[in-house]
């Protein structure tokens, strides 16, 4: 049976005479000539399984000339065009799967996989895997989700690598990894093991391994699994140039990775150990940046030129992982893998991870959110969130996250099915909500009570009124002469769920003056009904609008409308009907077998469909006494899941007895880390390792507190530039330990001032951004407020910062 792949074509997308087309790695093209013009018809995918090998000697006729998981188009080519929209291409190797493939979403160059991405779209079910053994844990769909993280210490300190190992496994890790630079680090790994297993420590040793084919091999012999980086395992280190490579010098490259990676594969057979074909978006070879550019499709492929190789040797006990320090990019890596391996009928199972995530609330954020998202889609069997904290640290917001995936799948949680149309899964593209406009006759401005970039809304309570200027700091307003205004990171509008009584002019006053700077007041139709506040916008869920008890209230005045997103499609009708600001989805926390996530797709879906452009803000209440850590993650796998989808337009945190400060900036982190709402500067800091040359906490706090104000600017910390350079990603400067007490500045990807001392490095780096236009001063106040902060986080180090922040915020 030949295998059948069906490219949907999309109709003539645009006309051109023009005759040649140099290269589209993504896309595939039909030409027709209609009459004298040239029409072309763009196909919906650039990708074509692996399996069908036989592609390019059987169909040059469509222009195709290279035959794995993409295709390019070099020549001009006339094909015949019928009116199927269906190109059925016929494969005659063997294997019975039918492949569809369309465009990621309407007009994108994106060739994906048409089959889904994880096993239901309206609840979560763990995706079926093969088990893995990783020595006496075994990994996989039909176990669970398995918690990991990594050493920092030099790995030839056998004594502190051994203690630091007990350290994590006693704090409930599963599997533990440690990097393997070189012989003797790969010496000194016989003696960790065994001195391990001496004190009756079993947990599971994996070696971390870049540039360095013998090493593996040694450690094969002593560690229960080996992890590999495609980009750099056999390929020379990426020079970050876009190499033109042939079809011959492809090949080429291709068979030298199976001569190096081959007799490693075979030991690991040989010694029952396990893998982790481990890709990272920021260490992509040459080769395959150069075909696929730095992407997502690009990290697929990497992958899986290792696991076919794996394969033909009949090598199984591996598993993929897709990092990035991007959660937008990591999430769309893993589904388009989980996609591609549907497409082939492979199994394996997936470690996740976001790399260099940083540290603190940011770090734990970033995690929650693409290894949250990805949980409640049903994927992911093991997961390591990457912190720049002691190893330790990491084991807990870890085991938290697996719980929520655990949970999610033992329950299912989810939403009655639905069919979803307009979700872009594998490429990111933003539903935007319309923005309040100003309307005739209204006394206040509204334009600002919503962000475009993603707005922050906040509780606030009747408390926070009897100090005005207290409550304007908190929201991050301005004070001049104790008037509020608006700046960068100011919260857009407040939930007031009790108004002051109309007798309370001191309050009233400091409400009206937050609504003068376009803050947003929004309260419950009822508290509106009885003390009404002028211009205040009004909280009414879809049964009051379905009663009409709102039009008791002044005609024009502004609705938010309260949605959980799995009523009945009939109550959603209303929303046809209706004029409001925004809505809020908000689903009680305590529905147990109902999906926060599933339920608001479900709404965006009906919103979608019926052309409805309402802004949606994410509003999640938390229970009282929620731990921060459950917090950000339940903020970040929540609202996040949707967001990395551009579902949503902000985000309503509610937790009864949390810090005020907490909140706003827990909100604003997630839009951040959402690729949304820039407030301040984005670092990439790797969690170090053996390799690392520098303290990094200590390092990465001093920059932190020279550099934070600066939004919009990326900075990169990274330990070693063995990696480092590699995996800074999109960084805008980097901070890289060039050698012991010497560092490396970056500017992108390229070096620009080698070996400085370390002494002298941030203020290099400082005048580095200068130099490069991206510096602004810190306004007095910040400067005075970074110092305070300077303080407490000198006093943090050593320890969990997040936990230590709490500290800081309460001395
Ligand atoms: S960048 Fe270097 S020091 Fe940092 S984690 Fe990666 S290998 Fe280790």
């Amino acid at each position: 049976m030949g295998q059948l792949v069906k490219i949907h074509v999309s109709v003539a997308q645009w006309r051109t005479k023009t005759a040649s087309l140099a290269f589209f790695s993504f896309s595939c093209c039909a030409f027709v000539f209609l009459g004298w013009d040239l029409v072309i018809v763009k196909m919906a995918t650039g990708t074509v399984p692996a399996s069908f090998m036989e592609l390019k000697i059987r169909d040059r006729g469509l222009g195709l000339t290279k035959s794995m998981d993409f295709v390019k188009v070099s020549n001009l080519q006339r094909v015949k065009f019928g009116r199927s929209k269906v190109f059925v291409i016929r494969n005659s190797s063997s294997g019975s799967d039918v492949a569809e493939l369309q465009a990621a979403s309407e007009g994108s160059p994106l060739l994906v996989p048409r089959q889904k991405y994880c096993e239901s779209i309206h609840k979560t079910v763990r995706r079926k895997t093969r088990t893995v053994m990783v020595g006496n844990v075994a990994v996989g769909s039909e176990h669970p989700i398995r918690v990991q993280t990594m050493t920092t210490t030099d790995t030839k300190d056998v004594g502190a690598t051994v203690e630091q190992v007990m350290r994590i496994a006693d704090m409930g890790a599963d599997i533990v990894r440690i990097t393997v630079q070189g012989k003797r680090e790969a010496d000194a790994c016989y003696e960790i093991k065994n001195s391990l297993v001496q004190k009756n420590y079993m947990i599971p040793l994996v070696a971390d391994i870049h540039f360095a084919p013998s090493v593996a091999m040694r450690v094969a012999e002593c560690f229960d699994k080996i992890r590999v980086n495609p980009g750099n395992f056999a390929d020379r280190r990426a020079q970050f140039e876009t190499l033109e490579y042939t079809e011959d010098d492809y090949q080429k490259e291709l068979e030298h990775i199976e001569q190096v990676f081959s007799p490693l594969v075979e030991k690991c057979k040989k010694y029952g150990r396990a893998m982790r074909i481990g890709t990272n978006h920021g260490s992509l070879s040459d080769r395959i940046m150069s075909y696929y550019g730095d992407s997502p499709r690009g990290m697929v492929e990497s992958a899986f030129e290792f696991a076919r190789i794996c394969r033909k040797l009949d090598y199984h006990n591996f598993l993929f992982s897709m990092k990035a320090s991007n959660p937008v990019v990591m999430v769309q890596a893993y589904r388009l893998l989980v996609a591609e391996m549907n497409v082939q009928g492979w199994d394996y199972p997936l470690h996740l991870g976001v790399t260099e995530a940083g540290e603190g609330e940011d770090g734990r954020m970033k995690s929650a959110i693409g290894i949250g998202t990805l949980l409640q889609d049903g994927l992911g069997d093991t997961i390591r969130v990457s912190l720049t904290e002691p190893p330790e640290e990491e084991i807990d917001p870890c085991r938290r996250l697996a719980n929520l995936g655990m949970r999610a799948a033992e329950l299912q949680q989810g939403v009655a099915p639905f069919e979803e149309k307009h979700r872009r899964y594998f490429d990111f593209q933003r539903r935007t909500g319309q923005l309040p406009i100003q309307k005739e006759g209204e006394e206040v401005d509204y334009r600002g009570v919503l962000h475009r970039d993603g707005s922050v809304l906040m509780p606030v309570s009747l408390d926070q009124l009897k100090t005005p200027e207290l409550l304007y700091k908190s929201l991050a307003a301005k004070l001049v002469v104790g008037m509020p205004f608006k700046d960068l990171a100011t919260v857009d509008s407040i939930l007031l769920r009790e108004l002051p009584p109309a007798d309370d002019s001191d309050a009233r006053l400091a409400l009206k003056r937050l609504i003068d700077i376009s803050i947003g007041v929004i309260t419950p139709l009822s508290e509106q009904l009885t003390k009404p506040l002028p211009n205040a916008m009004v909280l009414v869920n879809l049964k009051e609008l379905s009663s009409g008890v709102y039009k008791l209230l002044p005609e024009g005045t502004r609705l938010a409308l309260s949605v959980r997103g799995d009523e009945p499609y009939e109550d959603l009708e209303i929303l046809k009907n209706v004029d409001a600001t925004m809505l809020l989805h908000d689903l009680p926390y305590t529905e147990d077998k109902i999906s926060r996530v599933h339920t608001a797709r479900r709404l965006f879906e009906f919103l979608s469909e019926n052309a409805l452009d309402f802004p949606v803000i994410h509003h999640i209440q938390f229970p009282s006494s929620a731990h921060r850590d459950d917090l950000v993650i339940g903020a970040g796998s929540n609202a996040g899941a949707l967001l990395v989808d551009g579902l949503g337009d902000g985000i309503l945190l509610e937790a009864p007895d949390q810090d005020f400060d907490f909140l706003r900036n827990t909100s604003f982190n997630l839009l951040q880390g959402c690729r949304m709402r820039n407030t301040k500067t984005e670092y990439v800091s790797c969690p170090s390792c053996g390799r690392t040359l520098f303290d990094l906490q200590e390092i990465s706090a001093d920059i932190r507190e020279k550099t934070s104000h600066l939004p919009g600017v990326s900075i990169a910390i990274m330990g070693c530039i063995v990696n480092g350079p590699g995996e800074m990603a999109d960084a805008d400067f980097g901070y890289v330990g060039g050698a012991p007490g010497k560092i490396d500045l970056y500017v992108g990807k390229t070096v620009v001032k080698r070996g400085i001392d370390m002494e002298r490095a941030t203020d290099a780096l400082i005048q580095l951004i200068k130099d490069h236009g991206r510096w602004v001063d810190p306004p007095a106040e910040e400067r005075a407020a970074a110092a305070q902060l300077n303080e407490g986080i000198n006093f943090a180090i050593g320890s969990c910062l997040l936990k230590q922040s709490d500290k800081i915020i309460a001395s």
